[in-house]
């Protein structure tokens, strides 16, 4: 067992970047940030108060009426700078990734990897932002469509992927010419912390981008500001729906809200098992199970009880020799959970499905953890066999490493499961039937579909967002509709004689 050198050594205290300086909070309330696997805390980071956040609106306006008359070719060159200082402090931002959350290393490493694609999608701005035109609309009159960035916008982040959520948003944001604001999530707000020292050094102009730690009262501010054009928020659907795509709406504003979700996994049973089993792990019990996109509910379909035993025991061998630690430690292949509340939560839900009479036939709170680290945030794969779709267990997002495991007649029957649920952010089927796959693609009311994937992540170019209660707004976040989010057209009709 080797553990990587830790990239932070002492506790930090976090301040706020505005208007291109590193600002010290005037706030007297600070949180502790905590490592989840060794308990030590790590970072103190400030709830910053309103006036800081107004503070760097003010800054992000200031900065705006430059910034948009600096040709897109020069914005995307701040952008391959810090594409290239990324790359250097790769491992870094990974460790650090690690430390606040608990990740593994690997799963850091692939967040911040996805964190970069985005930076490199957003440097062929030039070519995204382009409008159109058709001339002759009548004898001698031509028309153009231009896009034009709004101002300022803002991105409200979670805990669950601090440093890739920002980058679905900010680069795409500011290439085309906007200026920006993030706040972080008050539990994760270190990569953050770091990606923006990256920025500093980048050189991009003061007030282009900004950062501002904190928690309600920072984000009423972003809510409310009659200079703030646009919210992109990533967190739970209590926050997104009832109270940031309410006010920023009522607002006035763009606003795009990636919020919670209860995903479902199919499986036929014409499907190879081996393969199956393999993403079906990584589905349920990677990011140990805080993901928007993790399965939840894992969907056996068909009345051949050999196959479903079959399935079902190799899930459970696997899922119970998942090595548990800290992910530092590279043999390490599921971290705990980030903070100790986030565990109590999924115990709640362990309880709360024994009760409703599931079958629990492993159980998480039994494990062992690698290299005598406290107890405190881990908690093993659970696994909830003879789950029925009305259970709380089914329907509710628990956020961590429990599958329920579910069982449907037919295609149909597993389809109507996934329609009935509030949420709609992802499923995916398991099969070699290539009608049933249409069918799946074609009837699931889900914004990202997976066949024969298990985590059906939009790569950069795609646009990312969900359906139902997992999403409110009109635009989705990377890719084209980051381009239409953040830019507004413009008509321009000309006589030439
Ligand atoms: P959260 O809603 O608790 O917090 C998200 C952000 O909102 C934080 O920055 C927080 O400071 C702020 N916030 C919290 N309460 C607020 C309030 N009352 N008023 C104003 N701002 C408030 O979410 P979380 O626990 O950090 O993240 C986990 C959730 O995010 C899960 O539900 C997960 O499914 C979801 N998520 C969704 C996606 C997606 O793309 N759909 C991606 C990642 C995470």
């Amino acid at each position: 067992m080797t553990v990587l050198e830790e990239p932070i050594k002492e506790v930090i205290t976090l301040r706020n970047y505005i208007n291109g300086e590193w600002v010290g909070s005037e706030s007297n309330v600070f949180r502790d940030v905590v490592n989840p696997a060794t308990m030590k805390p790590i970072a103190k980071v400030p709830i910053s108060k309103a006036e800081e956040m107004e503070r760097a609106v003010e800054a992000a306006r200031e900065a705006f009426p430059k910034w948009r008359r600096t040709p897109p070719l020069t914005r995307a060159r701040y952008l391959f700078r810090l594409k290239e200082l990324l790359e250097e402090k790769f491992e870094e931002i990974s460790r650090v990734g690690v430390m606040e959350h608990g990740k593994t290393i690997d799963e850091s490493r692939g967040e911040t990897r996805r964190g970069i694609e985005n930076v490199e999608v957003a440097m062929g701005i030039p070519s995204l932002m382009m409008g159109y035109n058709l001339e002759d609309i009548s004898r001698g009159i031509d028309e153009y469509a231009i896009r034009q960035p709004l101002g300022v916008f803002a991105c409200i982040a979670p805990f669950n992927f601090p440093f890739m959520v920002p980058t679905w948003f900010m680069p795409y944001a500011v290439a085309t010419g906007n200026t920006y604001i993030i706040k972080p999530s008050p539990w994760t707000p270190i990569s953050q912390t770091k990606f923006i020292e990256l920025i500093d050094e980048a050189g991009f102009p003061p007030g282009v981008i900004n950062m501002v730690q904190g928690d309600v009262e920072a984000v009423n501010v972003l809510l409310r500001h009659p200079d703030v054009k646009g919210i992109s928020f990533v967190g739970s659907t209590r926050v997104g729906r009832d109270v940031v795509y309410k006010e920023a709406a009522a607002h006035g504003k763009r606003v795009q809200a990636q919020c919670g979700a209860k995903n479902f996994v199919v499986v036929m049973s014409d499907t190879a098992i081996d393969s199956t089993v393999a993403s079906v792990m990584s589905s349920f019990f990677g990011n140990t199970g805080q993901r928007c996109l993790s399965g939840a509910n894992l969907v056996i379909v068909g009345e051949d009880d050999a196959f479903y035993q079959r399935l079902l025991r190799q899930v459970v061998e696997i899922a119970s020799c998942i090595r548990i630690g800290y992910g530092l430690d590279e043999s390490v292949q599921m971290g705990p959970l980030q903070a100790e509340v986030r565990k109590k939560q999924v115990l709640g839900y362990i309880e709360k499905g024994l009760e409703e009479g599931a079958k629990l036939v492993l159980d998480g709170r039994k494990f062992k953890i690698l290299g005598g680290y406290p107890e405190n945030c881990f908690l093993g794969p659970s696994i909830f066999e003879d789950v029925t779709s009305d259970m709380v267990i089914a329907k509710e997002e628990i956020f961590g490493p429990v599958m329920s495991v579910l069982r449907a007649k037919n295609l149909d029957e597993a389809i109507e499961m996934i329609n009935s649920s509030s949420y709609g952010n992802a499923a995916s089927i398991f099969t070699d039937s290539g009608k049933a796959s249409q069918k799946f693609q074609y009837e699931v009311q889900c914004g990202n579909i997976g066949i024969n994937v298990g985590i059906a992540a939009p790569m950069a170019f795609f646009p990312f967002g969900g359906s139902k209660d997992s999403f409110f707004g009109d635009l989705h976040g990377q890719g084209r509709d980051a381009i239409e989010f953040f830019t507004e057209k413009k008509i321009v009709i000309v006589r030439w004689f």
